[in-house]
């Protein structure tokens, strides 16, 4: 098991950046983030590293990013992810290529990678997250999180809601094919996913209570990956359908967005209660339809259908459910989706 060594979470941490690290004085920090993100922290991120910072500008999670990263970490002694996914994303695989430190500083709670071991790099031959190592330590500062728009909260969520049905797909795994099937991680996925069901109701983007219980869930389920050694405590049918419609229809809607919304179907092919996870989702303001995110029905369709292809070794419900167009369809009609 690999997994984080050091969390901070809390109010105005930022500024605590350099003796979080606990790297010599010396040494030169490599610092993946986007520019807007720089904009806002820089001033403050370079006091606290007292300039040994080296920026490397961060767009798009691909592996030109990737690379310019490590070009720019020859020298250095740790890399930091600041940012949202891509920062992190970016940073995490390029300091796990490096086998330097990575610390991940989320400047929002839309996914899980801030702490799990996985990536989301674009221009690789797979079209889902990728091994990497977990972040060394995770600083999360909750006032600069909750202002943080709050679709990305609500996709924080949408991520979270998704444990439920991955994890009844890793049984279902478990019962098909005789794979490794962790209680521990699964027990530890399922409860971050039940935290979204449990206080939708209270949760709001901007409260810093909201954002702290969001983030210590995320960093649970990335954890909970970190301790299965895979991703299928976080990832099932619901995130080869997100994985699909990146393909279908690159750009539309977020990671999390589209993993609730594929939640709501999955768990309507397992027999979950589908119902509860769709008016939680409701509850925090995350998509629930397919309009809200502007994709057709059609897409929807598709990528149902296309879902079970993306990872075929992965067996879902979808390796049972087989659906065709008809089925994807009805499916997609009788959950509100489309
Ligand atoms: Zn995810």
């Amino acid at each position: 098991m690999e997994l984080p060594q050091r969390i901070l979470i809390g109010e105005n941490v930022l500024r605590l950046l350099g003796r979080f690290l606990e790297i010599p004085k010396s040494a030169k920090i490599v610092v993946a983030s986007g520019l807007n993100v720089q904009q806002k922290v820089r001033e403050v991120v370079g006091f606290s590293l007292e300039g040994r910072v080296s920026w490397v500008n961060v767009e798009l999670s691909d592996m030109e990013n990737v690379h310019s990263v490590m070009r720019a970490s020859r020298d250095a002694r740790c890399i930091i992810g600041l940012g949202g996914g891509k920062s992190v994303d970016v940073g995490k695989l390029a300091a796990s290529k490096r086998n330097l430190p990575f610390f991940s500083v989320p400047t929002s709670a839309s996914h899980d990678g801030i702490a799990s071991p996985f990536a989301s790099i674009r221009g690789t031959d797979k079209h889902y997250s990728i091994k990497a190592k977990p972040p060394v330590g995770i600083l999360a500062d909750v006032g600069m999180i909750a202002d943080a728009p709050p679709q990305l909260f609500a996709a924080g969520c949408g991520d979270l809601v998704a444990k439920l049905t991955a994890v009844k797909d890793w049984q279902l795994g478990h019962e098909a094919t005789g794979e490794y099937y962790g209680e521990y991680a699964a027990n530890l996925a399922l409860m971050s996913g039940q935290l979204i069901i449990n206080n939708s109701k209270k949760m709001s983007a901007g409260d810093r209570s909201s954002v702290r219980d969001l983030v210590e869930a995320l960093i649970s389920a990335g954890v909970a990956a970190g301790i299965a050694g895979s991703s299928r405590p976080c990832s099932g049918a619901e995130h080869l359908f997100s994985h699909a419609l990146d393909a279908i229809c690159p750009g539309a809607g977020l990671h999390g967005e589209k993993c609730g919304i594929g939640t709501i179907m999955i768990a309507k092919l397992q027999g979950l209660d589908w119902r509860a996870i769709r008016s939680a989702l409701k509850d925090v303001n995350a998509p629930t339809t397919a309009a809200a995110i502007s994709i057709s029905a059609e897409q929807v369709t598709d990528a149902l259908v296309r879902a079970s292809t993306i990872r075929p070794e992965r067996y879902t419900i979808l390796s049972k459910a087989r659906l065709d167009r008809r089925s994807a369809q009805r499916l997609a009609e009788e959950t509100g989706v489309i």
